[in-house]
């Protein structure tokens, strides 16, 4: 992950940490480094203007060209830039504060990962936080997906809602509702309809969805691959469903991480898990701490 950001902002901290004073013009060369590096990790650009302003503030100070390791001033400047531009040191927790069942809808493109990841999140809460967890399929236009689920239950060891051939998503939404409520489980995740593109028919279903479950969470799940696109297609969701949080998905792959820089700053949600892999244990938290220091290597 972020290899090029990594070794480009490795080579300047090199060459600076080989001077003994820096002047205000290897300040600038510094962060104008810093500028390319971000925007070849494929930063949103006025994420990459945002964090500009700010590093330059705070690097015109005396402090660095006075420091005794410039290389480690900037070095700080750019992690808490970073740190701040991902939401702040502290994990966001997934939130399940509500009379149970706490309902988790998960909404994004299709392929996105979406149904793998509710697959990951059951069986994270029912084992590491002994939740009782009931999943629901509510694509009705994909039969294919809804026996995936099924499938994906089975193996993580969570109930499925049994499958009404003819059913709405909405008459879907409301049954798994009732059946989790008279059976007692904890949390319950509705797996939604994914489509190829962005439409209207998609984004009303989902925005009726959410009025009936009135989820606790209701995530985006996007590929992190898909870079800019990914944020566009956060941002949209993000104007016709009341989105808390984001999950962004094939992470193991993501060389650049541009996704995932710039999804906080541009939707203002928190990323909360990361995909890292096919297998259903592959769901980390997402630690900003960790995205920074690996970015600084
Ligand atoms: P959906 O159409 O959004 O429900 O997508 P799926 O859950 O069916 O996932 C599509 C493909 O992406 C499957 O082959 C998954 O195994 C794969 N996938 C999902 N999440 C990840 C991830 O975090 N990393 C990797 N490498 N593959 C993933």
């Amino acid at each position: 992950m972020f290899d090029s950001l990594n070794e480009r902002l490795s080579g300047l901290f090199d060459r600076l940490s080989g001077r003994g004073v820096l002047s205000e013009k290897d300040v600038d060369e510094a962060l104008r480094e810093v500028r390319v590096a971000l925007l070849e990790a494929d930063v949103a650009l006025p994420v990459v203007r945002q964090f500009m302003t700010k590093a330059k503030e705070l690097a015109t100070g005396e402090e660095i060209i006075k420091a005794v390791k410039p290389a480690d001033q900037v070095v700080k400047i750019v992690y808490d830039g970073l740190i701040d531009m991902l939401g702040g040191e502290e994990p966001e927790p997934l939130n399940l504060n509500a009379v149970p069942p706490a309902v988790i809808m998960m909404a994004g493109l299709q392929g996105s990962g979406k149904t793998t990841t509710s697959a990951k999140l059951a069986l994270r809460l029912s084992k590491f936080d002994r939740k009782k967890v009931m999943m629901a399929s509510l694509d009705t236009r994909r039969p294919a997906a809804m026996e995936q689920l099924k499938l994906l239950a089975e193996q993580v060891g969570v109930d499925f809602l049994p499958i009404v051939a003819g059913q709405s998503a909405t008459d879907i939404a409301r049954r798994a509702l009732q059946a989790a409520k008279i059976q007692g489980f904890d949390v319950l995740i509705l797996d939604t309809a994914g489509r190829t593109t962005l439409d209207e028919a998609l984004m009303s279903e989902a925005a009726e969805i959410a009025r009936i479950a009135n989820p606790i969470e209701t995530f985006l799940v996007a590929d992190s691959l898909t870079g800019q696109d990914a944020v566009r297609t956060a941002t949209a969701f993000h104007e016709r469903l009341p989105l808390t949080g984001l999950i962004l998905t094939r992470a193991d792959g993501d060389a650049r991480g541009g996704a995932m820089l710039s999804m906080r700053a541009v939707t203002g949600l928190p990323i909360k898990f990361l995909g890292a892999g096919e297998k259903v244990e592959a769901l980390d938290v997402f630690d900003a701490r960790r995205v920074a220091g690996r970015i600084l290597g």
